[in-house]
């Protein structure tokens, strides 16, 4: 089968061939049907001070169907639609206990969602609701981002929030922001063909980047708002995501800027401002994700703007590291090559 790997930093990503994954007694074999490129697939393998190791297999956003199952599985049969938790923990250690895989102390990859198949244990795999479709379906992990963020921030509901950008962690916070009970939702944004996809996850307005008076954007929250959530993740928007939040409001840096920043504490300290750096999701927030998508009105897959068979996605990530902008683009292995063989 064909599977992404990381050949280094900077440099193109194959696609190469391996043999296909054999489904151990207790696992699934999951035929991937689709996997999102995440900001972390362009930043982490550029030149830069955080990158994946060398010869990893990428794609961490992805859903599939099972193809075959080891004979000790019993949760799930041949022919269920997953989505599935990149990565595994042991169930054990301190992380684990708390829900929070991703600091396991043992912690297992389960990237390769840009390739064909990958054998999974039943736990890393959640089913997906029948409303949901594949494409849905891998964007549980990006979606579940934002309701980790806005729990860790103690959200309740009633708050007004304001989001920097409208890239997919912007739509993340959006959609939970509205899910949870927001009072109002500004996002700020430069690229105005994003303002219907930001309305449609449930913000009251979108207003451009550039042109923002404090004053209409208070105006339009009715007031300075409780948390600003930073999801540009360049130089310089950790301090615009504190001038803009109210005395003893929330910050969340959900843009995962790996340039430095200075931060001044006696201004921060003026303000009281509480800043939190949000990292993933729990394993149940990631079902609670599939639940609310199952319920809810919006249609996630509406965030997908390109759909590329897997041949296309090294050119693709090179452009990205150029800097070209899209909102969601997926890899749909079935759209070319030869298969499982
Ligand atoms: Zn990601
Ligand atoms: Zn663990």
């Amino acid at each position: 089968m064909r599977v992404a790997v990381f050949t280094g930093p900077g440099k193109p990503i194959a696609i190469e061939c391996v043999a296909d994954p054999q489904p151990g007694r207790d696992e699934l074999l999951v035929k991937i049907c689709r996997c999102g490129i995440c900001g972390s697939d362009v930043s982490m393998t550029s030149e830069g001070p955080f990158s994946y190791p060398i010869g990893c297999r990428l794609g961490h956003e992805y859903s599939g169907e099972v193809v075959e199952v080891g004979r000790d599985v019993t949760a799930m049969k041949v022919g269920d639609r997953v989505a599935c938790l990149p990565i595994l923990g042991c169930g054990k250690c301190d992380g684990c206990r708390g829900g929070n895989a991703i600091f396991c102390t043992a912690i297992k990859s389960l990237s390769g969602g840009f390739g064909e198949y990958i054998s999974v244990p039943p736990r890393a795999a959640v089913l997906l609701p029948q409303s949901l479709s594949l494409a849905d379906g891998a964007l549980i992990e990006p979606m579940a981002c934002g309701l980790h963020a806005l729990r860790m921030a103690g959200m309740r509901g009633g708050e007004r929030i304001l989001v920097l950008g409208a890239g997919t962690m912007a739509l993340s916070i959006v959609y939970w922001a509205r899910v949870l009970g927001a009072g109002k939702i500004v996002a700020l944004s430069r690229s105005a063909h994003r303002r219907d996809i930001v309305l449609a996850m449930g913000a009251d307005a979108v207003h451009a980047f550039d042109t923002d008076d404090p004053k209409s954007l208070a105006e339009a929250l009715g007031g300075l708002p409780d948390i600003v959530a930073e999801c540009i993740g360049k130089q310089g928007q950790l301090n615009n995501a504190i001038d803009h939040v109210r005395p003893q409001g929330t910050v969340i840096a959900m843009g995962m800027c790996s340039q430095g920043e200075p931060i001044v504490a006696a201004r921060c300290t003026f303000k009281e401002v509480r800043m939190l750096f949000p990292l993933g999701y729990t394993v149940g927030e990631f079902a609670e994700t599939a639940n609310a998508f199952d319920s809810g009105r919006v249609r996630p897959e509406l965030m997908v703007s390109d759909v590329i068979p897997l041949e296309d996605l090294p050119a693709t990530l090179e452009k990205l590291r150029a800097g070209a902008k899209s909102l969601k683009i997926h890899v749909d292995p079935s759209l070319s090559g030869p298969g499982r063989g």
